[in-house]
């Protein structure tokens, strides 16, 4: 498979295109066929040892893939070209796998939060190791939904939080720290393999889960417990599990956001990260379904010739790369602005925009689910064979609608600033756009 697009209107440097060269290598000889055995393995053999999961992740942090995020200085500034390997780095490897991509990210969460909020004392613990780590010996993931309560905790923007309840996980003030009962869902990525958790908990003396803290907790602490993976319709390549919390005690240098309002740090800073992130692996994804799709086109016959010389088949790859290419133009734009606004601000930085953020998280899942079922179309019944990189890709696309928040509910995060505020808006929009 030639890497594409050969044109790219960015105009890389040397350095950038062997980055993306070099990633794009990964994607296809470890990531892709990791992906396909991993799809095919039961829930149990793609956690056990051995499993073609540990050695991707092996590879990516051996490659470092995992420090291009934390680039920030000690002041907190960001090195202002790093966003732009971060955009091809993450394309690729959703092109490559996008549970593997997913994985990648998650893993990242609690050790960039703990750059981001952690003392120098949990730098040294946590942050230091992580970033030397190159082998995978350590895992994150991210701890938000709990069974029940999914998309609430994007509606938390709402003028009445109070109404959604209390959270499935509560903290209870000890001495020295907090102490976390209760569980997070089914559905949290990587948690059956992962070391250590970014959680949310409720403070049990509130009223709700608007009011919660944000703590690093190592999974192999006492009374922590996991549910076994769950056979999910995609992205079978990231093993996704419950979360018991059974009397942990989480001293209180573990804690990154002490108690207060969840959104400002939720909402404005961290899903402001993971949606311009997993917008881009989105991007990748659509970029491999029409990449099969074209491929696919020029080899088969029908009607006497190729199908690509048909117009309808014409027409429909043109659909496809129209929307690869408008997706990621703009899903870069919004992730240069977001790193720099946010992990490039100083501790006190805030300035990400959640409604464009959310804007190209639900545009690229939108387009990759739209170019992926197209893929499937053009390929006929053999792109719904079990097994084929088309019908995986199409399995992911949609589940990529749900994960990290539905397009539903993530656009109207969105809506609700929008009708609020649209005349005040304060991110610029021009310089957003011409920084790449
Ligand atoms: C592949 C994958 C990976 C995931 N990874 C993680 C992870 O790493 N960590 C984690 O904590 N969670 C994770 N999740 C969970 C994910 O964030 C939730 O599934 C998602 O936020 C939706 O929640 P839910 O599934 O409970 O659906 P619900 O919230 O029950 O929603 C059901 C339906 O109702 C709609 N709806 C819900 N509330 C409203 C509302 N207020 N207004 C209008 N419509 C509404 C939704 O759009 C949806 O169509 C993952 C999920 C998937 C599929």
């Amino acid at each position: 498979m030639t890497l594409a697009p050969a044109f790219d209107l960015s105009e890389l440097s040397d350095e950038e295109q062997l980055a993306r060269r070099e990633a794009h290598r990964v994607a296809e000889e470890v990531l892709r066929p990791a992906a396909q055995a991993l799809d095919a393995m039961s829930p149990s053999e793609r956690v056990a040892s051995g499993s073609p999961f540990f050695a991707a992740m092996a590879t990516l942090k051996s490659l470092g893939y995992h420090r291009l995020f934390v680039s920030a200085d000690s002041a907190g500034r960001e090195d202002p070209a790093a966003w732009r390997v971060r955009s091809l780095v993450v394309e690729e490897l959703g092109w490559g796998s996008l549970g593997l991509a997913t994985a990648f990210l998650v893993d990242m969460l609690p050790f960039v939060s703990v750059a981001r909020f952690g003392t120098d004392e949990l730098r040294a613990e946590l942050l230091q190791p992580w970033l030397e780590d190159e082998v995978a010996s350590w895992h994150g993931c991210w701890a938000i939904t709990e069974p029940d309560h999914g998309s609430d905790y994007l509606g938390l923007r709402d003028d009445d939080p109070g109404s959604f309840g209390r959270s499935g996980l509560l903290a209870t003030r000890s001495e020295g720290g907090w102490v976390l009962r209760g569980q997070k869902s089914a559905w949290v990525s990587s948690a059956p393999v992962a070391t250590h958790a970014a959680v949310h908990a409720q403070v049990a003396s509130e009223r709700d889960l608007h009011h919660s803290l944000f703590a690093v907790v190592p999974l192999d602490d006492p009374g922590v417990r996991r549910g076994p993976p769950v056979a999910m319709l995609g992205v079978r390549d990231d093993p996704q599990g419950e979360l018991f919390f059974d009397e942990v005690f989480v001293p209180d240098h573990r804690v990154l956001v002490p108690p207060g309002p969840l959104y400002p740090v939720f909402g404005d800073q961290l899903l402001c990260m993971t949606s311009s992130i997993i917008a881009l692996a989105a991007v990748g994804v659509a970029r491999a379904a029409f990449e099969e799709a074209l491929a696919y086109a020029r080899s088969r016959v029908q009607g006497g010739r190729v199908i690509a010389s048909h117009k309808n088949i014409q027409l429909t790859l043109y659909g496809m790369f129209e929307r690869v290419e408008t997706a990621r133009a703009y899903a870069r734009a919004v992730l240069a602005h977001t790193f720099r606004n946010v992990l490039g601000a100083g501790s006190s930085g805030t300035g990400a925009s959640p409604r464009h953020t959310r804007t190209s998280q639900v545009y690229c899942k939108r387009v990759a689910f739209e170019v992926a079922h197209d893929a499937v179309q053009v390929c006929g019944a053999s792109g719904l064979v079990q097994g084929t990189l088309v019908e995986r890709l199409f399995r992911d696309a949609r589940s990529l609608l749900i994960e990290d928040g539905t397009v539903e509910v993530l656009g109207l995060d969105a809506a609700r600033d929008l009708v609020g505020n649209y005349e005040h808006d304060h991110y610029d929009v021009e310089e957003m756009m011409q920084r790449w």
